[in-house]
């Protein structure tokens, strides 16, 4: 199978101006690298009907293409639980019974970081199992042998991240987004994982999964986000920030895909860019978006001059 990139959009909402701008670098790492450039629905949870046509025509308004067919990770429990079976066989799982809160209050192992799972359900007993799975359903977690892992990032460097328990199979019977994650792209011969750098702390934990189940790790560049004023990342309440909010206040899309390739100091043309991206010269630095200062006439801010 040729090498290949992705972008992998949850279908909850319309994309805004962050998410374009990973989609359109996802496409300028697969695209100057010769490889194949893919697209992937990430609608295990938090899919809203119609979303994914809406993100989809998005992509293609502004000068996004992909090849082959769109695969949506509904469509694929086959496959998750295979894998999971593989790790069951092997003795790297087990059932967690422990409520949010339970894991909120449990004094966490030593030297463990914030948020790792304290294995409170690693050393259950058979009997105190079955009495367990009375009353609650099991998540599936992964018996994990290290703590930590180590990924290589084209952005970041080496990048030392936590592994804890994590999980792989949640109570309601919905394949975590890690599993799911390491086994589509191994699956579809993704080779390279350009996504925003608030994944960057996942990286470890797919990559150390990925190495249980023999399968490759692929090449990972973690690419600023876009933020607001107050730098937290852009979400849908700092208004006019997807293509439709941006079209009603006259904005085009080929206007947002100038400012967003402007952001990256790269020629507004697709083709042109991709003559001369190069990695190293991206921003490192989060990108701060106003829509006001994108508005027609106004001078300065992100607008193209
Ligand atoms: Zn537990």
């Amino acid at each position: 199978m040729t090498a290949a990139g992705r972008f992998a959009p949850s279908p909850s909402g319309e994309l805004h101006v962050g998410n374009l701008r990973t989609a359109i670098l996802a496409w300028l790492f697969a695209r100057s690298t010769g490889r194949r450039f893919l697209l992937r629905v990430e609608d295990l949870d938090r899919a809203r009907a119609g979303a994914e046509e809406v993100q989809l025509r998005d992509l293609e308004a502004i000068g996004i293409d992909w090849d082959g067919a769109v695969v949506r990770q509904t469509e694929r429990a086959q496959l998750y639980a295979e894998a999971i079976r593989r790790l069951d066989d092997a003795g790297l799982t087990y059932e967690c019974f422990c409520t949010r809160r339970e894991i909120q209050d449990a004094p966490s192992a030593p030297h463990a970081p914030q948020g790792a799972y304290p294995g409170t359900c690693r050393r259950l007993t058979p009997e105190e199992r079955a009495l367990r799975r009375a009353s609650r359903p099991a998540a599936t977690r992964l018996r994990a042998a290290v703590s930590e892992w180590t990924v290589e990032d084209e952005l970041h460097g080496r990048y030392l991240g936590t592994v804890d328990d994590f999980v792989l199979r949640r109570n309601d019977g919905v394949t975590a987004y890690n599993l799911a994650v390491v086994v589509d792209d191994a699956e579809q011969g993704i080779d390279q994982v350009v996504r925003g750098d608030d994944l960057l702390s996942s990286a470890p934990r797919q990559a150390y999964l990925a190495s249980l189940l023999g399968l490759q790790v692929p090449q990972y560049a973690h690419v600023p986000l876009v933020v607001n004023h107050d730098g937290a990342r852009l979400a849908k309440r700092d208004g006019a920030v997807t293509l439709a909010d941006l079209g009603a206040v006259g904005i085009s899309a080929e206007e947002v895909r100038g400012l967003i390739m402007a952001s990256l100091g790269l020629p507004g043309d697709l083709k042109e860019a991709l003559a001369v991206f190069d990695p190293a010269a991206l921003p490192r630095e989060p990108w701060v978006w106003d829509t006001a200062l994108a508005m027609p006439g106004v001078a300065g801010g992100n607008r193209l001059n």
